[in-house]
């Protein structure tokens, strides 16, 4: 608690460390009622709002159009100036707690029809929510939008003209809406990480949402306790891919960020920041001790005292050497 009091002392001061790198710290949410606590824990901004949990509060209906404007519009007016990432609906897989959305049995979930893809086939659905964001957005411009499970160019085009189709129908209604949101899409599925180049040709910004892609880079249930000591975001094959992510972004240009559990953690925000990260979004109740880690770290000096992770043959021991380092530099 003492330790957590020491951390909080400076949360009012930007998130810049000793050798002048400029972290932008965001914060995850799944409520409305989450804004207030993130705002007081640092957070420049909400980096992920995870609509699912709207459907769920709204469970066994789903919810109006009206309550999906009220609810983003709600949390963006708390926000003021600070931008607010709403993510459509991520239902499916493991996340199937939505018995609206109850469905057949899918022998492979995870790899199901879940994210973007339950969106697309459910249409009225994803309607109804791209209406309201696109109002939201119109009378507040610091709200954007993001999607999930994108798997590449293709399936981003397919929600980019669905989104254009609902931009049509509100024009044609004389309903005022966002004509240019900034739009994005979670990394976290690898093909849209290798082909992260393309893909930055044609959206705003990316969030890599490392939960997801190193479940489906590394072959590991995020879920399965029995093969979870193999769920290593330190496997220098997946910061390599990484690396390759934020250089896309970097070349293009566009805003970068991870809202995945990695920016929460200290070892990992900071190889994130390593590797040229300067947005992290994370639960509210992680910014604390983030904003702390990079306000007393030398990342240039860190930088020097470990192997690239990248060339590491294995996790456990980039994580040995990040330890090493820490004890040595705070
Ligand atoms: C992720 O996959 O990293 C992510 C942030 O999304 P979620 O945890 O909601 O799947
Ligand atoms: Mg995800």
């Amino acid at each position: 608690k003492e330790e957590e009091a020491n951390y909080r002392k400076d949360l009012g001061e930007p998130a810049t460390s000793p050798d002048g790198l400029e972290i932008e710290l965001l914060a995850n949410i799944e409520l409305a009622t989450e804004v207030d606590g993130a705002l007081t824990n640092g957070a420049r901004g909400v980096g992920l709002y995870r609509t699912e949990f709207l459907f769920l509060a709204c469970d066994p209906e789903l919810p109006t159009e009206k309550t999906h404007f009220e609810t983003y519009c709600q949390i963006a007016e708390k926000l003021k100036d600070e931008v607010v990432t709403i993510r459509t609906l991520d239902l499916g897989g493991e996340k199937f707690f939505n018995r609206t959305f109850v469905r057949e049995k899918e022998i492979n979930p995870v790899m199901g029809v879940r994210g973007v893809r339950l969106c697309l086939m459910r249409k009225d659905i994803f309607r109804t929510q791209l209406r309201a964001i696109l109002r939201a957005a119109h009378k507040y411009k610091n709200i954007r939008i993001m999607f999930p499970l994108i798997s590449g160019v293709r399936e981003w085009r397919t929600t980019r003209d669905f989104l254009q189709e609902v931009m049509e129908e509100l024009r044609s209604e004389g309903i005022p809406f966002e004509e240019n949101p900034s739009l994005g899409v979670m990394i976290e599925v690898p093909s849209a990480a290798m082909v992260a180049d393309l893909l930055a040709e044609e959206v705003d910004f990316f969030s890599i949402g490392t939960n997801d892609l190193i479940q489906y880079f590394l072959a590991i249930d995020r879920a399965n306790d029995d093969v979870s000591y193999l769920y290593d975001p330190l496997h220098p094959g997946f910061v390599r891919l990484l690396s390759q992510v934020i250089a896309a972004a970097q070349k293009k240009g566009i805003d970068v960020s991870c809202c995945g559990e990695m920016a929460s953690s200290p070892i990992y925000a900071c190889l994130l920041i390593l590797l040229g990260l300067r947005k992290l979004s994370m639960n509210p109740s992680s910014l604390p001790i983030i904003h702390h880690m990079i306000r007393v770290m030398d990342f240039t000096r860190m930088g020097k005292l470990i192997n690239d992770p990248a060339k590491v043959p294995t996790g456990p021991d980039t994580r040995a050497a990040f330890l090493k380092a820490f004890r040595e530099l705070l």
